[in-house]
């Protein structure tokens, strides 16, 4: 078990009790098991092994160059969707011919550095962005691949603000219009069409999004096949979603038959471009009790983390499970706000929870290892919190704490 309560009722991460390591690097921390992430990792990998298969770890979820490199040994891709993420992927010394580029706003620039990369693929968004592409690889006498982000318009039945593959819905191309980016394609000698990609939201729960989406990816597919235009690869997109509190997460082998039965014997490679479902619960955030608060209607507990650590609580309602690390006295329950030092009423990271804590106590806030740490900030100037890996019994730290002078290291006084 990646995360354990020990039978002295400690939370554990691995073989290594939480409160070593908050003891040994300090709170707020981030706290990743290497057995998670590539169990996670693996699962996908095996449920596509009966066809040719890549999985592109979406790095937005957590671009650690450790979490990277980890993944890159086993053999994955990625999904970028920055030139800043492209450095991450070459920094964390992975395959840079196995990285598909995503995103609606990619600037000339990098595409031009992505293309000298070498990477395998440009997902584009739109035919404004597919011309910017023709001129970045023509200007540098190259051929630029290229898959086309199909907005399947069905509905994924998330977030409104992880629900991607809608028509009103920033992403994509609808299925028509479509026809016309891949004739453009296939006439411009300096770019090549290699796929079809989509993806239709996040934190997804049910197949049968996902089914529809291939099914109208499918249609386009045969009918440009008429035209002699040959898509070599489908991209499905991630958004497998996860357990954060009593969601009934996606089956992958059930979901790989679904895809695959929809499939039938068309011979194309199929990439999956997981983030969440990769990381999400290979990652806790560590924090500790500073002061507890009661008033009549209320009770506080205020904690070293906040929402510039974590901000999914505040930025979409999210729930994350927190539970002490230290499991806890038979004292009376009560029910907190958990809540941060930053100077907004949305500072918190969890609200009525029936928690029996004291102060000083360490608390975990669960299922942070996807968009948690890279949504973090400086808001309030408060030093981003550390990140660690824990291996067995060994722990590494992937990146330090930020210091108080990193803070405002490249700011300046006018003379
Ligand atoms: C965010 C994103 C992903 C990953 O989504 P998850 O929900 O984290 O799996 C994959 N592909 C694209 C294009 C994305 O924008």
């Amino acid at each position: 078990m990646s995360f354990s309560r020990r039978p002295d009722g400690e939370l554990h991460v691995e073989d290594i009790a939480c409160s070593e390591l908050a003891s040994r690097y300090g709170t707020p921390l981030y706290v990743y098991s290497r057995d998670a992430i590539e169990n996670a990792w693996r699962a996908f990998d095996s449920a596509l092994s009966g066809r040719p298969h890549l999985v592109c770890y979406a790095l937005k979820a957590n671009s650690n160059l450790a979490v990277l490199n980890l993944l890159g040994r086993l053999g994955s891709g990625f999904d970028i969707v920055s030139v800043g993420e492209l450095a991450r992927v070459k920094a964390a010394g992975c395959d840079l011919s196995k990285v598909v580029f995503s995103g609606v706003g990619k600037s000339p620039d990098e595409m031009a550095t992505a293309l000298s990369e070498g990477i395998k693929c440009f997902n584009v968004e739109s035919v404004a962005e597919l011309d910017a592409l023709a001129e970045v690889a023509s200007a540098h006498g190259a051929v630029a691949p290229v898959s086309v982000r199909i907005n399947p318009d069905v509905d994924a039945g998330t977030h409104p603000y992880i629900s991607t593959g809608l028509k009103e819905n920033k992403f994509g191309i609808d299925t028509v219009s479509a026809v016309g980016a891949y004739r453009k394609i296939a006439d411009n000698a300096h770019l090549e069409v290699t796929g079809m990609d989509c993806h239709i939201g996040s934190q997804l729960t049910d197949i049968a999004p996902y089914r529809d989406a291939l099914k109208r990816l499918l249609k386009l597919c045969d009918s440009l096949h008429e035209q002699g235009i040959k898509i070599k690869h489908l991209d499905l997109g991630g958004g497998q979603g996860i357990r954060y509190k009593d969601e009934q997460p996606i089956d992958l082998n059930s979901w790989a038959q679904a895809m695959d039965e929809v499939l039938g014997d068309r011979d194309v490679e199929i990439i999956v471009e997981p983030g969440r479902s990769i990381v999400g619960n290979a990652g806790l955030l560590l924090t500790t009790v500073r002061y507890l608060k009661h008033s009549d209607d209320k009770n506080f507990a205020i904690v070293d983390a906040a929402m510039n650590d974590l901000i999914r609580p505040a930025l979409y309602s999210a729930w994350q499970d927190i539970v002490p690390v230290k499991e806890a006295s038979a004292s009376k329950k009560l029910n907190y706000d958990i809540v941060g030092p930053v100077c907004e009423s949305a500072d918190f990271l969890g609200k009525d929870r029936q928690l029996a804590i004291e102060q000083d106590e360490l608390l975990a806030v669960m299922s942070s290892g996807a968009y948690c740490f890279v949504m973090s900030s400086n808001y309030n100037s408060r030093p981003r919190a550390a990140e660690v890996i824990v291996d067995g019994g060994d722990s590494h730290i992937v990146r330090k704490r930020e210091t108080i002078e990193e803070l405002f290291a490249g700011e300046s006084l006018l003379p």
